[in-house]
């Protein structure tokens, strides 16, 4: 929490100012710069600084969708504390729709970064200097990579109590635990003392909805919990939380067609999808293997042996509101 002054990017943010910065990633050879604008409110009373992060990945548009709604309805505008909001973390990989940066590398699997480094690298490097330090908390949106499509949900560790609280105050459907990647921003977050929680919701290059919303939803019940702001509609739901999961995979390479809903509950033996050849001949069913909630789910059209194909809870938790 920053009592005095909080100088971001060389431009000293005061008490009630509301400030877009532009934080310089790169000098292309066509000489354009990239810069990353990044949206800056601090209330008059002092607080917690929030950080809301979209677009890591730059084919991951729900999350930028998600702060985008947040910034249009002036979620960002607390009456305590701070809330920077960057849409478009990625600048690069979301003008090419792509996950990467141009250099190839995944900004998530680059952190903390180094000034000598590659280009991704350096950027990481930037933030973590620039931005990271003043931050108290951080919400970074995701979605599913290729066609896995995430039902909406919270992962943290869940032996850290911190986070998993925001977790809950989040209240996405699902809380998942899930370990630090390595290199990754949120690690990178949690060594320096911060609290990270990440969000996944949808799947890369499509708009869904209901994650958007769940997405925005959660983002206003941690920004009322921090006491940074109050809203009109108080919502206020249980997670399940996931304490171990596991991949079910394709038997057979076919046409897979999905039989389940996203986030259902089944018993043990509920039909989950089936697996077929072009010809007619065969169908292969596959069953739900135990009790247990579909959480994501592959639409890949065709898939081959081995393929990751239903995201399936081992050990739940019902969280308590
Ligand atoms: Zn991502």
């Amino acid at each position: 929490m920053y009592k005095d002054k909080l100088t971001l990017l060389g431009t000293e943010i005061k008490r009630g100012d509301s400030v877009c910065l532009q934080f310089d990633v790169a000098k292309l050879h066509t000489r354009n710069s990239i810069q990353v604008p990044i949206f800056i409110e601090r209330a008059k009373q002092d607080g917690p600084v929030l950080l809301l992060l979209g677009g890591v990945h730059g084919d991951e548009i729900n999350g930028v969708e998600i702060v985008r709604r947040i910034i249009r309805n002036k979620i960002n505008k607390p009456t305590r504390g701070t809330i920077i909001c960057i849409p478009v973390f990625n600048i690069f990989g979301f003008l090419h729709l792509s996950r990467k940066f141009p250099d190839g590398r995944d900004l998530n699997r680059v952190f903390p970064g180094s000034a000598k480094g590659s280009l991704a690298s350096q950027f990481a490097h930037e933030f973590k200097k620039e931005i990271a330090p003043f931050i108290d908390y951080v919400i970074d949106f995701h979605a599913g990579g290729a066609d896995r499509v995430n039902i909406a949900q919270t992962r943290c560790m869940l032996d850290d109590e911190k986070t998993l609280n925001l977790a809950k105050v989040f209240g996405a459907p699902f809380i998942v635990q899930s370990k630090y990647i390595t290199k990754s921003l949120r690690e990178t977050f949690h060594n320096l003392g911060k609290t990270a929680l990440l969000f996944e919701g949808g799947k890369s290059m499509l708009y869904d909805e209901e994650a958007i919303k769940h997405g925005v939803q959660g983002t206003k019940n941690v920004i009322r919990y921090l006491q940074m702001k109050r809203f009109k509609t108080i919502t206020d739901t249980k997670s399940v939380i996931i304490k171990k999961s596991k991949w079910l995979r394709a038997s057979h390479a076919g046409m897979f067609h999905v039989r389940i809903k996203n986030g259902a509950w089944v018993t043990k033996k509920t039909l989950l999808g089936i697996v077929t050849d072009p010809f007619g001949e065969f169908e292969k069913k596959i069953f739900a293997p135990f009790d247990c909630y579909i959480f994501c789910v592959n639409i890949a059209p065709i898939v081959n042996r081995g393929d990751a194909i239903f995201h399936v809870s081992l050990e739940i938790e019902e969280a308590e509101a």
